[in-house]
């Protein structure tokens, strides 16, 4: 079992040690190995470490790989190009996990959101959020977050581990067993699809963003591992553009953030000054606004196609005043970034300290970035129905009889056959 990880102190964030001293292997208690999250040349590793010669098992490894990732297969036996002989080999010694469905919820205006829960029994979320032109799917990198930033749910849980590079890639996953949509067409040969199979074009699931629970700047290695086998073609083929990852201002990851996984960046920057940002945001007293943006300046590939997004939090008279907004344009334009403001209206959660600015100052403020230069739209809050608005995202302790979850996995699983068949 993981064990759970002490949390630090508000003022002084550190890195939580990683949660999976193994590799980044998720074991099971059978002792067999779940191969989710593992890249191919682990996979090959340990298919020879269990006996195959090295030619064997790279071969393996590479059919393997793609079943899991590409196909969405959950069993061995569903790899018809494999031996049928080799398939129960593979099924004595490992296994194909995803996160335990735990509750499944559907808001009024289509938003999904996902309970999900770690072999070692830990719950996470994950959002769904559909629009008219794209899906976007919000995926977890912890369960819960060491930060406090002061008007986010998340922040307030006080138990946090690290996800493992399975279990991050094990939602974007699920989410596609959930929407059906794994490649069709004939299952075992691969090289006969055309190209266009793989782009997201005709998908639900479009855009991806590390945006759930947790700081993914401080779970840095598995973050990296699993967004690497998403944008694999080979894996879930997703591309590096249609990726954002949000962070707080973790700064000195920011750069290897671009260098080693080259997503587009979003930052929370949320107030324009030290005294407010100390306050909403602790890490500000760590790694200043400065720094920041600074760092954000020599983002790696970061260009006018693509900006880094700013993410604002509205807070009724915290840090909406028309001279806040003035200040935002001042500095972005100071430190020549290429940019645009995500103007998020303050989602309420019981005992939050602020309320949200009215929906005057909130256009107000958006008309003077917008002013300024730069583009500053106000999102729509998406599911607050079902508590999947940004920073609403909580796990509680209730939860679900046995034969009601039974009930929803059987679903998730039949829709997934189907769309296999
Ligand atoms: N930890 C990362 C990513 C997760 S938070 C980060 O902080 O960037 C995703 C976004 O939701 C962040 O911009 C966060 O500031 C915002 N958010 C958190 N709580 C919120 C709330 N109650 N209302 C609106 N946005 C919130
Ligand atoms: Fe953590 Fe992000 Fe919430 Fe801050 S806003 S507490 S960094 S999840």
């Amino acid at each position: 079992m993981t064990p759970l990880m002490t949390i630090p102190g508000q003022t002084d964030p550190v890195p939580v040690p990683r949660a999976a001293s193994t590799g980044g292997i998720t074991t099971r208690s059978d002792g067999r190995i779940d191969l989710i999250g593992l890249p191919r040349a682990r996979i090959a590793e340990l298919f020879a470490e269990a006996g195959l010669d090295a030619k064997a098992a790279k071969l393996r490894a590479k059919q393997v790989y793609h079943w899991l990732y590409h196909r969405g297969a959950c069993q061995f036996e569903a790899m018809t190009d494999i031996a049928k002989t080799m398939r129960p080999w593979l099924e004595e010694r490992f296994v194909i996990g995803r996160p335990e469905i735990m509750e499944a919820q559907v808001s009024t205006d289509g938003t999904r959101k996902w309970l999900l829960r770690t072999a070692d029994a830990h719950d996470f979320e994950m959002v769904f959020i559909p629009d008219a032109d794209r899906g976007t799917l919000c995926v977890s990198s912890q369960v819960g977050c060491t930060l406090n930033c002061r008007f986010c749910h998340t922040g307030t849980m006080r138990l946090v581990r690290n996800l493992t590079p399975g279990e991050i890639v094990g939602q974007v996953m699920l989410a596609r067993d959930a929407l059906g949509e794994w490649p069709r067409g004939r299952m075992d040969v691969a090289e006969e699809e055309s190209e266009s199979d793989y782009t997201s074009d005709g998908r639900l699931l479009t855009n991806i963003v590390m945006m759930g629970m947790g700081e993914p700047l401080y779970n840095f290695d598995h973050v990296r591992d699993a967004l690497h086998i998403v944008m694999d073609g080979d894996g879930l083929a997703l591309s590096k553009r249609r990726i954002t990852l949000s962070t707080s201002g973790v700064v000195p990851l920011m750069a290897r953030a671009g260098e080693e996984i080259g997503v587009n960046l979003a930052v929370s920057l949320h107030a324009v000054s030290k005294i407010v940002r100390d306050e909403i945001v602790p890490i500000n007293r760590k790694y200043g606004i400065e720094e920041l943006l600074s760092a954000c300046a020599a983002y790696p590939g970061a260009s006018n196609a693509r900006r880094i997004t700013f993410e604002y939090v509205m807070l009724k008279d915290r840090n909406d005043s028309d001279d806040d907004a003035r200040e935002l344009v001042r500095l972005l334009k100071h430190y020549k970034l290429p940019a645009k403001v995500n103007l998020i209206p303050f989602n309420p959660w019981p005992g939050a300290p602020y309320e949200c600015s009215t929906p005057e100052r909130v256009r107000r403020f958006s008309d003077i970035v917008f002013e300024g230069g730069i583009s500053a739209p106000i999102r729509t809050p998406r599911g607050r129905d079902i508590d999947a608005a940004c920073g609403q995202l909580k796990t509680s302790a209730e939860k679900k009889s046995r034969a009601e979850l039974d009930r929803q996995t059987a679903e998730v699983w039949a829709e997934k056959q189907a769309a296999m068949d």
